[in-house]
């Protein structure tokens, strides 16, 4: 199988994965066979894939790149997992643990590094995902974005990532971070790829509260439909002048390409972007702190068996399961939540939230789209932002407004600069994915 010759080759110096599949192989044979005997077989059957560390799999392990769930194994599938049944599983990649961060050095495994350039990141969390897939160690993967983890990566690594609508692909398997902005998505090479994958993993499922069923849908179909006559908004607050100017260069480059497609271009504005920061580490860390709390190494994960008492316990075995960052949106999320702090900073988040949402509802009355850059920077060195806990969470500044707010949103690959891949950022209103999908096609 070529997929594991490459991975035994390249993988050591990437670090994309940390589990490898190894029954895979056979599996892998067994399809072989199929298409050789003329069985109708669907695009996607068969097709060699790799999941994101913190998306449960039955007899395989996740760790969410955590030492707290070094030997976890997960006693389900998730429902992602369970759709794509007749696909191979090559591996699990590498992540920030638990899903925070936005460079996966976070991951208490390994650094994975950009395939572009070993000495910068890939991005994060999903990175050992978008590296993967960039470096052509799985033909697609599955990712998660609370805050952009998908997008960011996606963009850093030269592939299409996309998070879709807050509820069309199940979360029942994902370990949750932020449950009200998490959200499950492909990481494909190209847009094609990405609207199959959709296909496959969207739809109701009964096992996740928040899943809405929309009936299912074929995202391939209206990829050539064009952009002629569809509205583009152009947000000024994404092209503020902490981004990168020759990323905002390219960006303009795909408008002017698309307006000569036939698309109408439109500056518009969405006034509560700039609270975007605030309202993510807001509600993010709040959410993260009540979703961690069941890691007490008692029903599973890390457990050091010497203690006093039952504070002691919680105590070593959070301290030592629990990586830097992990420990630090707990903390500051449970600060956000005490009682003395709560009116002020995380019911504060929520109605801010409500602006968010709000702007994005009424500029989606007067376009269908929406364009902007998907990361203020290129890829930056390993170890340069680690140390600078801001700079760091603003890697995500342009893209964690979609997750706020639950819209769908892509990024796809629009030229180098420096000889590193820069990403374009699609978003769409709420399940007009397919729209997004129809954009994109047309930058590819
Ligand atoms: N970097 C962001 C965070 O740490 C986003 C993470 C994500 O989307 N999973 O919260």
């Amino acid at each position: 199988c070529t997929i594991l010759n490459r991975i035994n080759n390249i993988d050591e110096k990437l670090g994309a994965y940390l589990t490898i599949v190894k029954e895979s192989l056979s599996e892998a044979k067994a399809v072989d066979r199929k298409i050789g005997n003329g069985d109708y077989i669907e695009p996607l059957e068969g097709i060699p894939y790799s999941l994101k560390d913190n998306i449960s799999t039955r007899k395989i392990k996740t760790t969410c790149g955590s030492k707290m769930l070094e030997n976890y194994i997960s006693p389900y599938d998730a429902t992602v997992v369970e759709r794509l049944k007749k696909n191979i599983l090559v591996g699990k990649t590498n992540l920030d643990e638990f899903g925070m961060g936005s460079s996966t050095e976070n991951s208490a495994y390994k650094i994975t590094k950009n395939p572009w350039d070993l000495t910068k990141v890939p991005g994060g969390s999903s990175g050992g995902s978008a590296a993967a897939v960039a470096s052509g160690l799985c033909f697609f993967s599955l990712g998660s974005d609370t805050g952009g983890s998908i997008r960011q990566p996606a963009a850093f690594c030269g592939v299409v990532g996309l998070k879709p609508t807050y509820g069309l692909v199940s979360r029942f398997g994902l370990v949750a971070y932020g449950s009200s902005l998490d959200t499950i998505g492909p990481i494909t090479r190209n847009v094609y790829d990405c609207a199959l994958v959709l296909n496959h993993i969207s739809g109701y499922d009964t096992k996740d509260s928040t899943s809405v069923n929309r009936g299912k849908k074929d995202y391939t179909k209206g990829l050539k439909n064009g952009v002629c006559g569809l509205k583009i908004g152009i947000p000024k607050e994404y092209f503020h002048d902490g981004i990168d100017n020759r990323i905002k260069e390219k960006i303009i480059e795909v408008v002017k390409e698309l307006e000569k497609k036939g698309a109408i271009i439109i500056d518009v504005n969405l006034p509560h972007t700039k609270y975007g920061f605030f309202t993510y580490y807001n509600i993010a860390t709040a959410e993260c702190s009540l979703n961690l709390s069941r890691f007490d190494g008692i029903r599973y994960g890390y457990c050091k068996n010497e203690y006093d008492n039952l504070n002691e316990l919680y105590s070593h075995n959070r301290t030592l399961g629990f990586g830097k960052q992990v420990k630090k949106n707990i903390i500051l999320g449970t600060n956000s939540l005490i009682k003395t702090n709560y009116e002020k900073y995380y019911e504060k988040g929520a109605k801010v939230r409500t602006l968010i949402i709000k702007d994005f509802k009424e500029v989606f009355k007067k376009v269908d789209l929406l364009i902007t850059p998907t990361t203020p920077t290129l890829p930056f060195g390993i170890g340069e932002k680690i140390k600078d806990p801001i700079k760091m969470y603003k890697s995500d500044i342009l893209t964690i407004n979609a997750n706020i707010s639950g819209i769908p949103a892509l990024s796809i690959p629009c030229g180098f600069i420096e000889n590193m891949p820069v990403g374009v950022q699609i978003m769409g209103g709420y399940f007009n994915e397919e729209e997004v999908l129809t954009c994109a096609y047309e930058v590819e």
